[in-house]
């Protein structure tokens, strides 16, 4: 692996606008191949961050520049377009996201890496980390990133047997101009970010734009499990690539403790039919799936600690999420709250019979405990992280429960700065708890 030449972009200019995760390292990646850039964010302490940047607002004074790229959070058509994208559209000027320039930049070097681009609504990041993690397991240099991070102009220069491996939101397609996926994998779709796209059938063409540009030697892979990819499969039948159909129903292989649930059979059937495209034989996919160690805070396992497993499904935001996670394991010590979305929890109602006892934190605490009431589940309102993992811990003793799950349905800001920041501490918490367990000798 190796970075691109300094000089790469020379005589380029481009706008930079949005300077967060996507954006910072897109200025300073283009920067860095020579190119010239302007870049701004609205917000003056992401800009103080970018300090060294040539920082000049692209929707004042001239606008010449090659291209405008905007972050992915950015919209330039729904709701409303932010006025650098007004000034590009009005000058003609393409508006990209840094998954393109990244593809440029790849090309321009001269390496004929390929590319695996990986969308759908639920999903993306597990299927990119889990094909990235094949790929490697079968010896081949591999770069993963863009939308889970990290950013698509922060991935090493990969010579021509290296594959791209990148997670790709909708905002990231809708801004592509020139990138050719080899492998390009839509998982599923349901209605979310209807607000950026107008409606579902806007979303959906959004989402089916990571086929766009296939030939004949591409392969499209397409789950089949929802009824807007089986219409995209029969569009996808009339274009070049080679098609192929995924189902979370069908699997040939045995996933390891880091993929369970129906959705995971889902990632894996996509990771595995794009690692076969790629020549990865079907001995390295088996051995890859049971090592597959999982994403922080998606059902990671953290630690057992005398039988009582300790699970870190922080990102489980919303019931939907955690749902997922619930259905996993038949009884079970529940960690949740914070900051409930609409409905709360009840469309977890059904799951609550595998509670065996919860523990309750964060601002909507409340809520949660007046449904979990209703329903008969035992509970017990401890207000933090820092209370709960040793009265979970201390319930799953007592209820003979072997597992304890944090998945708390609810977002983390009022006690925490993300999900992220609540999935550490939880684990941190849990990892405490094991080495005072280990000291004690044993419970
Ligand atoms: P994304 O990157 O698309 O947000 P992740 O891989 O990060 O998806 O998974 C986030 C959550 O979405 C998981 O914890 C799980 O609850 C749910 N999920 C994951 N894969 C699927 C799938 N194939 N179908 C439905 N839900 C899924």
């Amino acid at each position: 692996m190796s970075t691109f030449a300094p000089t790469l972009f020379s005589g380029k200019r481009y706008a930079v606008v949005g300077l967060g995760k996507n954006g910072l390292p897109a200025a300073l990646g283009l920067r860095a191949m020579g190119a010239e850039v302007t870049a701004w964010d609205d917000n003056p302490a992401s800009r103080d961050a970018a300090s060294g940047l040539d920082l000049r607002d692209p929707a004042e004074g001239k606008f010449d520049y090659d291209a405008l790229v905007l972050s992915p959070g950015i919209p330039h058509r729904l709701p409303k377009p932010h006025p650098a994208a007004e000034r590009a559209i009005a000058a003609g000027v393409p508006i990209l996201s840094d998954v393109e320039l990244l593809f440029q930049a790849v090309r321009a070097s001269g390496s004929r890496a390929r590319f695996a681009g990986i969308t759908g609504t639920n999903g993306k990041s597990t299927t990119t980390a889990l094909l990235a993690h094949l790929l490697d397991r079968a010896g081949v240099p591999v770069a993963a990133g863009a939308n889970l991070g990290p950013a698509a102009l922060s991935l090493p220069l990969l010579p021509h047997h290296g594959v791209y491996v990148l997670e790709m939101s909708s905002y990231m397609l809708e801004r592509l101009a020139s990138v050719r996926f080899d492998a390009a994998v839509m998982l599923n779709l349901s209605a979310d970010h209807i607000d950026r796209h107008g409606d579902m059938a806007g979303y959906a063409m959004a989402k089916r734009a990571i086929f766009d540009r296939q030939r004949s030697e591409d392969v499209a892979v397409i789950g089949v499990d929802d009824p807007a990819c089986r219409d995209i499969a029969a569009w996808l039948d009339t274009g070049p690539a080679r098609v192929v159909r995924i189902s979370g129903a069908e699997n040939a292989f045995t996933l390891g403790a880091a993929l369970p649930g129906a959705h995971n059979a889902q990632n894996a059937a996509a990771a595995i039919a794009v690692a076969r495209c790629f020549g990865v034989s079907d001995d390295v996919i088996a051995a890859g799936l049971l090592s597959y160690p999982g994403l922080p805070h998606r059902q990671q396992r953290i630690v057992t600690v005398d039988g009582v497993t300790f699970i870190n499904d922080s990102k489980a935001t919303n019931a939907d999420a955690a749902e997922r996670a619930l259905v996993c394991y038949d009884r079970l010590i529940w960690i949740a709250g914070g900051m409930a979305k609409q409905g709360g929890i009840e469309p977890l109602v059904p799951l609550f019979r595998r509670i065996a006892h919860a523990l309750l934190i964060g601002r909507d605490a409340a809520d949660l405990a007046a449904t979990l009431t209703r329903h008969g589940v035992p509970f017990d309102m401890v207000g933090t992280l820092e209370a709960a993992v040793p009265a979970a811990f201390a319930a799953a003793r007592s209820e003979n429960s072997p597992i304890v799950l944090l998945s708390p349905a609810c977002a983390s800001f009022d006690q925490f700065t993300g999900y992220d920041r609540r999935g550490d501490r939880f684990a941190e918490l849990a990892g405490a708890l094991a080495t005072a367990t280990v000291q004690q000798g044993g419970v």
